[in-house]
């Protein structure tokens, strides 16, 4: 079966819109972006317009790539003291002249939709509530939720350690009492651990998960996305001959990626009041 991302991440979107129209409130999303990268410039616009479908007010602050680190922070702590403004997003990467750790320790925890800060991962890794969880791992939990995917007791194998997804998903798989092996690129016998997997989640950005390391039970998400040779988008997992072999599949595009929008829109919707989450 297919872990059809872009259809629950539609329903989760519906809601949100919906809850808002109801509590007639308008979160606002500060978005800071560095530079003239086009993916970053993508992904910025996809945001903002999903956020402006639900009802969430945006604003875009650009920089050139030669900005001086301190105007950015300026405005980081400009963006902190406004009471209108209730999320804030630093598009990520930024140039090398930003110290990516000062601009991280700048944004308030409370407006950090992207748990970033260290506040937010501390509270994540000794197991207490962030005020918001990152997008992607909470999307992905969503995702097994929704097709009642059951994670306790299971062995999860996440392969990559990136702050944004590998670490904090192995610390939200624990949460739920999965047991996780975490895989990087200096793991020994890549293949037999993941042969061992009940769930096996896949954050590398290169082919990964092949037919032979996966069997029936293996519940499989594929959180890579990148271009092939013929510049089509592609995940870790070669879909064509892992598919036909396992019970649950994520495809790339149109799983985990819109999961991870509608996990940031409702980070952002709870922005507004989190002490009553929409979900
Ligand atoms: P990243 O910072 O690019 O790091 C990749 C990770 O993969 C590292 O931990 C690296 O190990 C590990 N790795 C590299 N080669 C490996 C190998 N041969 N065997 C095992 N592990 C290996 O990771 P990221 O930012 O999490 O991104 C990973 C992929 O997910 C990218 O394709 C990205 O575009 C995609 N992504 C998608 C979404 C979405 O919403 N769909 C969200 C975020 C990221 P080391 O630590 O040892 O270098």
């Amino acid at each position: 079966m297919i872990l059809d991302g872009k259809a629950v991440a539609v329903q989760i979107v519906e809601k949100l819109k919906a809850e808002l129209a109801k509590k007639n409130v308008t979160p606002q999303l500060a978005v800071i972006l560095i530079g003239d990268d086009p993916a970053s410039r993508v992904y910025v616009r996809n945001k903002q317009k999903k956020a402006e479908y639900i009802g969430i007010k945006t604003q875009l602050f650009e920089y050139p790539v030669d900005v001086a680190e301190k105007v950015v922070l300026d405005k980081i702590y400009q963006l902190n003291n406004d009471k209108n403004v209730t999320a804030i997003l630093v598009q990520m990467p930024i140039p090398e002249h930003i110290s990516r750790e000062k601009i991280i320790m700048a944004i308030d925890p409370r407006k950090d939709v992207d748990c970033f800060t260290p506040e937010n991962v501390g509270k994540l890794s000794i197991g207490l509530k962030p005020y918001f969880y990152p997008a992607t791992p909470q999307g992905i939990l969503m995702l097994l939720d929704y097709y009642k995917i059951p994670i306790e007791g299971k062995h999860a194998v996440v392969i990559g350690r990136s702050n944004i997804v590998g670490k904090p998903m192995s610390q939200m798989l624990l949460k739920r009492n999965a047991t996780v092996t975490i895989c990087h690129s200096h793991t020994e016998n890549l293949e037999e651990i993941i042969k061992t997997a009940d769930i096996i989640i896949s954050a590398v950005g290169k082919k990964i998960v092949r037919c032979k390391m996966v069997s029936k039970k293996s519940v499989i998400v594929d959180v890579g996305i990148y271009k092939d040779s013929n510049g089509n988008l592609t995940g870790d997992v070669d879909f064509a001959e892992v598919a036909p072999l396992v019970d649950f599949i994520s495809p790339v595009p149109g799983g985990v990626g819109p999961m991870t929008i509608a996990s940031l829109m409702i980070n952002v919707v709870n922005s507004y009041d989190d002490n009553n989450p929409v979900s």
